[in-house]
């Protein structure tokens, strides 16, 4: 069985490729390049697929940014939201949504899967996500796949997300169970040295830690 799954170099998505090679699964992953500020999880989602041995392509959609303007983790003139989880939290949030992101990898995911004759295709979304991102809802993977179906003219096509009724900390505690190694990864939407700790998305990470006791191996700089 082929599945291609994307990979950011995230928690998640990396969770997703070794659960993927676990259940046996001959993986080819992929990894995007949308106009996001910064390459930090590139690298992550390099090492993450070197460490696993697993076909990994990059894929520069750079030129993107020109059309998918407006979100903070690809527009210069939009800040990383740094709010604490108040009331507001979820509308700051979505500052950091890339308009229909996913249907676009899903797609390429999708056209490579077919040309290689995977019939799987995988993705990290995760219950937590639902709130903020609308494509990342077990109704919009239905439908794609559906919609996908109908594309390709295969009813062999199964386009999933794994994680979609889980929250962050049980992805954690399958990952330490299959021992990804979470320090190899990337959660924070600006690119410095070390993780910023009080993005959403770090901040989302240290209590995904925190709430499945788990060591968490990142170094916050804040
Ligand atoms: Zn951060």
């Amino acid at each position: 069985m082929k599945a291609v799954v994307i990979a950011s170099g995230g928690v998640d998505s990396s969770t997703l490729l070794y659960k993927t090679v676990n259940d046996n699964y001959e993986t080819y992953a992929l990894t995007f390049i949308y106009g996001q500020k910064h390459r930090r999880e590139i690298e992550s989602a390099k090492k993450i697929c070197e460490g696993l041995k697993v076909h990994h392509k990059v894929i520069d959609l750079s030129v993107l940014k020109d059309v998918l303007s407006g979100s903070a983790l690809t527009d210069s003139g939009v800040e990383i939201p740094e709010v604490p989880e108040t009331a507001e939290y979820y509308e700051t949030l979505r500052a950091t949504i890339v308009p229909n992101r996913n249907s676009i990898f899903l797609s390429i995911a999708i056209g490579y899967a077919v040309s290689i004759k995977a019939n799987y295709i995988f993705f990290g979304a995760h219950h937590s996500d639902r709130g903020v991102y609308p494509d990342c809802r077990q109704e919009f993977v239905e439908a794609f796949e559906y919609a996908e179906r109908l594309a390709n003219d295969s009813t062999h096509l199964v386009i999933s997300a794994p994680f979609v009724r889980m929250n962050k900390s049980e992805i954690v505690k399958l990952g330490a169970e299959l021992g990804v190694p979470y320090k190899e990864t990337w959660s924070c939407y600006k690119g410095g040295r070390i993780h910023c700790g009080v993005c959403s998305s770090c901040r989302e990470r240290k209590r995904a830690f925190q709430e499945a006791g788990v060591v968490d191996p990142t170094e916050y700089e804040r």
